[in-house]
């Protein structure tokens, strides 16, 4: 079997405050394939997003190890994680972050300026990511001039325009009305059904639903990992 493309071992992040220590991620082992879509859940201060960052090489780990598509990630230098980062890995926010001043077509964009990628390949780069999310027809407009669920895709454009093979999403629809965030579901879904290996933090039990896999943590660990769909049922053919 192929290794795994996120391979977590005793993962701790403790976040010393004043005279305590916030042990926010408790020695968590996971394991996390090539192609799946896994939702992450659990209370407000669970670890959800310390662990999203630190898959996200946003963070680095107090203790344990991550590896990364065979790459020990845990030791690199900020530097070498930012261009893990960018050959690598889409980040997707809750609340966008979006340049005002810019165009949808130009936040898009900016994540390429800074890898040194020619004009023509960036334009084509640019529409295929807008095509991706349906948001071709909205490329000259401005933030303020989108929709929550239009500025959500823009970001999400924005996350997958370098074609990162692992998406991470921190409660992508959590600012978001139900309609808005069903539309944001599809796009997440339609990316992985794309080949990408997607994760997402969500507190909403409807929205975790479409992934293969729920992990559920409290109070810094991962205290239940649920499989459904094919996977579960291929599972359970070779226990049966
Ligand atoms: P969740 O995303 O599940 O709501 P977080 O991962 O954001 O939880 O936080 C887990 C715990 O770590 C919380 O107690 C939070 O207050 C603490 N924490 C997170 N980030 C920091 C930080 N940068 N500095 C200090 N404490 C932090
Ligand atoms: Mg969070």
């Amino acid at each position: 079997m192929a290794a795994p493309l996120i391979k977590l071992r005793g993962l701790s992040r403790d976040f010393p405050m004043g005279d305590h220590v916030v042990h926010a991620l408790r020695d968590v082992d996971l394991d996390i394939d090539q192609g799946e879509i896994t939702a992450i859940m659990g209370s407000s201060g669970s670890g959800k997003s310390t662990l999203l960052h630190l898959v996200g090489c946003l963070d680095r780990p107090t203790a344990g190890t991550y590896e990364l598509d065979g790459e020990q990630v845990s030791e690199l230098s900020p530097r070498q994680l930012a261009l893990i980062r960018r050959h690598k890995i889409g980040f997707v926010f809750q609340s966008f972050h979006l340049v005002a001043r810019l165009t949808t077509a130009q936040n898009v964009e900016l994540p390429m300026l800074f890898a040194g990628i020619a004009p023509a390949e960036r334009q084509r780069r640019v529409s295929d990511a807008l095509e991706a999310v349906a948001l071709a027809d909205r490329a000259g407009h401005r933030p303020d001039q989108l929709s929550g669920g239009q500025r959500q895709r823009a970001a999400i454009a924005r996350s997958i325009v370098g074609d990162p093979e692992l998406v991470l999403a921190d409660e992508p629809t959590g600012n978001l009305d139900t309609e808005t965030g069903e539309e944001i579901l599809h796009v997440l879904t339609s990316l992985h059904q794309r080949g990408r290996t997607v994760i997402l933090v969500t507190h909403d039990t409807h929205v975790a639903a479409c992934a293969d896999r729920i992990i559920h943590m409290q109070d810094g660990r991962v205290v239940r990992d649920e499989r459904h769909g094919k996977r579960h049922e291929e599972e359970f053919v070779l226990e049966g």
